[in-house]
């Protein structure tokens, strides 16, 4: 483990604000610990796994990004599989609703796949980076899409060369932000769209979910933003907001999820079905607010989606 100033600021002075559980690991481990950065107000993981240590963090079946290269689903497998086609087909529509026509698209931490594959069936000239071996394999042997393994320091550096640059949940997990960021300023073309999921931290869900928000994810996610930290962390390389979106399944998931974790620690499996009632409310709740914040300069959606431009 190692201690880190803010990484988006890198101030020192924070202070403690809640301690969070693996979701993957037993019941009476030591917890995570979010700090928040008394500058910049981000909510970062302090200390935080070394990167070089970090990839056994994911290398547990249950990990939902790379389900399908699963051989058995269970129910929340499939549910997961569900609602990542719906998405897909959103976010390609979000993208084709910005550019006349299809061009070339690199995604960041493209996991499986299945969002380029979405992408390649329109006509688009896709590329994937993948850290993780096993996910990386499987979208090129299964959906044969063009997927390095690695990260954007893997790629060979053909300078402005993309009409857009995708990170579906991914900016919160980089040990570097500053820098990913600058290395796809490098890539995009000038004029070119850079795509950004990340949870936020300001969420109906996190509110109500607290250390259980399954968002937190520790300890795979180091930072949590809010809108604007997120917009002040492109804004600094050179992006300027030109859309905010919604992924509004996204809330359905977070939801069930914070409360299936909820009932693993600790929880009775008894008030199960209340639980699933629960989320369905907080769900349809986060979707609707998610909606209308959208319009104002603190959204409160599960997802903050936002298109950049270059
Ligand atoms: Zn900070």
């Amino acid at each position: 483990m190692e201690s880190v100033p803010c990484p988006a600021c890198h101030t020192k002075n924070s202070s403690i604000k809640l301690r969070v559980p693996d979701r993957f690991s037993a019941e009476d481990e030591t917890p995570f610990v979010l700090v928040e950065c008394r500058k910049c107000g981000l909510l970062y993981l302090n200390p935080r796994p070394i990167e070089e240590q970090s990839g056994a963090f994911y290398e547990n079946d249950a990990y939902n990004p790379f389900i399908s290269a699963k051989t058995e689903k269970n129910t929340f497998d499939r549910l997961y599989d569900r609602i990542r086609k719906h998405n897909n087909r959103s976010k390609r529509k979000l993208i084709e609703r910005h550019l006349s026509g299809p061009g070339r698209l690199l995604d960041v931490g493209c996991g499986t796949g299945e969002f380029l594959a979405e992408m390649a069936s329109v006509g688009w000239q896709v590329r994937g980076i993948e850290r993780d071996a096993k996910a990386a394999a499987y979208a090129v042997e299964k959906l044969r899409v063009n997927v390095v393994r690695g990260t954007l320091d893997s790629m060979p550096s053909v300078e402005a060369s993309f009409d857009v640059v995708t990170m579906w949940h991914v900016l919160e997990h980089v040990y570097n932000p500053h820098k990913t960021l600058m290395q796809i300023r490098d890539l995009l073309k000038e004029g070119g769209l850079l795509v950004v999921a990340v949870p936020n931290a300001h969420s109906l869900d996190a509110k109500i979910y607290q250390q259980n928000w399954v968002a937190y994810d520790a300890p795979r996610h180091l930072q949590h933003f809010n809108f604007k930290s997120l917009r002040g962390l492109c804004e600094m390389h050179g992006f300027s907001v030109l859309k905010k979106a919604l992924l509004p399944v996204d809330s359905f998931f977070n939801a069930l999820m914070s409360e299936k974790l909820q009932e693993q620690k600790g929880g009775s499996s008894v008030l199960r079905p209340l639980r699933w009632l629960r989320a369905g409310i907080v769900a349809n709740t986060a979707v609707v607010l998610g909606k209308f914040s959208n319009y104002f300069s603190k959204p409160v959606g599960s997802t903050l989606l936002v298109v950049f431009r270059k």
